[in-house]
């Protein structure tokens, strides 16, 4: 067991490696031999290794479970985070590499707070400014490995950049996943009731197909491989989702119809993937019941669209796997009648 002379207790909500960067620094030493000295590993710690970290520290379970964002293992799933008590199940939902900063945040406080690290949000929902990526010294973007959470490795102090004032959706769209992380703000805008009582991995499911993967395929472009947003890409997914989100479902609607416009100038082998890709994020990724609605809008656009195509075209792929495994009432209600017909 490795002696710490110094053991800061977490703040609530701090994230985890900002921690770690400050038990280092109180220790003077860095956060990756700390790391190593505790875990045996360079990795971040997960769940599982919070007692080894809670007895090093000499903190209760309690204090200790203030931290945020943690790694955790998801079985087949891979690794997910566990974010102030609640599950995050996709690991780009978390930008580790990204460490933003708030610089009003840091004036009140040294402490790395979880929620910057969400990947989707670009904005602090309490002071509504742009969340800083680089120093504003030496302009390179801040270093995961800092010694200090206050001052970027130039020394430059990070409380001095001038923050940028965050836009109206940018700062919808923080309030809302900060809300539904347990954060007290209040959502001052027309979301639908279903949307604000999500928890937030269903929210960022969401957001993440109606702000990025959508806007793609209407594009022309289907994104297969998944990082985490930078913040710019996180501000454009914003203003997307939540363009969809205030007008839904026909914002939603519309944009399965702006992909049947976009395919109908490339090809169906086209129309079959980008369709298949959305297809297996919306099964696979959208199952929670509380998406519900949004599973019910895909497959009525996906069905138009499908129907169509279909007549024009052999979609072979896409009709196979188009089993949707869920029905919309419509669907409810044609099967009755199909009974009736039958008796
Ligand atoms: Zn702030
Ligand atoms: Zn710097």
């Amino acid at each position: 067991m490795i002696f710490l002379r110094e053991r800061p207790v977490p703040f609530e909500f701090e994230a985890m490696p900002g921690y770690l960067i400050r038990l280092a620094h109180a220790n003077r030493t860095s956060a990756h031999t700390l790391v190593l000295k505790l875990f045996g590993h360079a990795r971040w710690p997960s769940v599982k290794e919070l007692n080894v970290l809670a007895e090093a520290v000499h903190c209760t379970e309690d204090e200790i479970s203030r931290l945020s964002v943690v790694r955790e293992h998801l079985g087949a799933q891979g690794w997910g985070w566990y974010m102030a008590g609640r599950h995050l199940g996709k690991s780009y939902f978390v930008a580790l590499r990204r460490p933003v900063v708030c610089p009003l945040c840091l004036a009140e406080g040294a402490c790395q707070r979880g929620l910057w690290l969400l990947s989707m949000l670009s904005c602090c929902p309490q002071h509504q400014c742009r969340l800083c990526q680089t120093c504003p010294a030496c302009k390179q973007v801040l270093d995961p490995g800092r010694s200090e959470i206050c001052h970027c490795k130039c020394g430059a102090d990070l409380r001095l950049a001038k923050p940028v004032v965050a836009e109206q959706d940018e700062l919808i769209v923080a309030k809302l996943l900060a809300t539904i992380s347990g954060h007290h703000f209040c959502t001052d805008h027309e979301l639908p009731p279903w949307v604000r009582s999500l928890d937030p991995d269903a929210a960022c499911r969401l957001i993440w197909l109606l702000g990025w993967i959508l806007p793609g395929l209407r594009d022309g472009v289907i994104r297969s491989g998944r990082h985490a947003p930078n913040v710019e890409e996180a501000l454009l997914i914003a203003r997307y989702a939540l363009d969809r989100l205030t007008c839904w479902p026909d914002a939603f609607l519309l944009d399965m119809q702006k992909i049947e416009v976009t395919v109908h100038s490339t090809s169906a082998s086209y129309l079959d993937r980008a369709l298949t890709s959305l297809h297996r994020f919306v099964v696979r990724e959208l199952a929670d019941d509380a998406l519900d609605p949004v599973r019910q809008a895909y497959q009525a656009g996906a069905r138009a669209l499908w129907v169509k195509w279909n007549r024009i075209h052999s979609l072979r792929m896409f009709g196979t796997q188009l089993h949707l495994g869920f029905e919309t009432p419509f669907d409810a209600a044609l099967r009755a009648e199909d009974k009736r017909c039958l008796q």
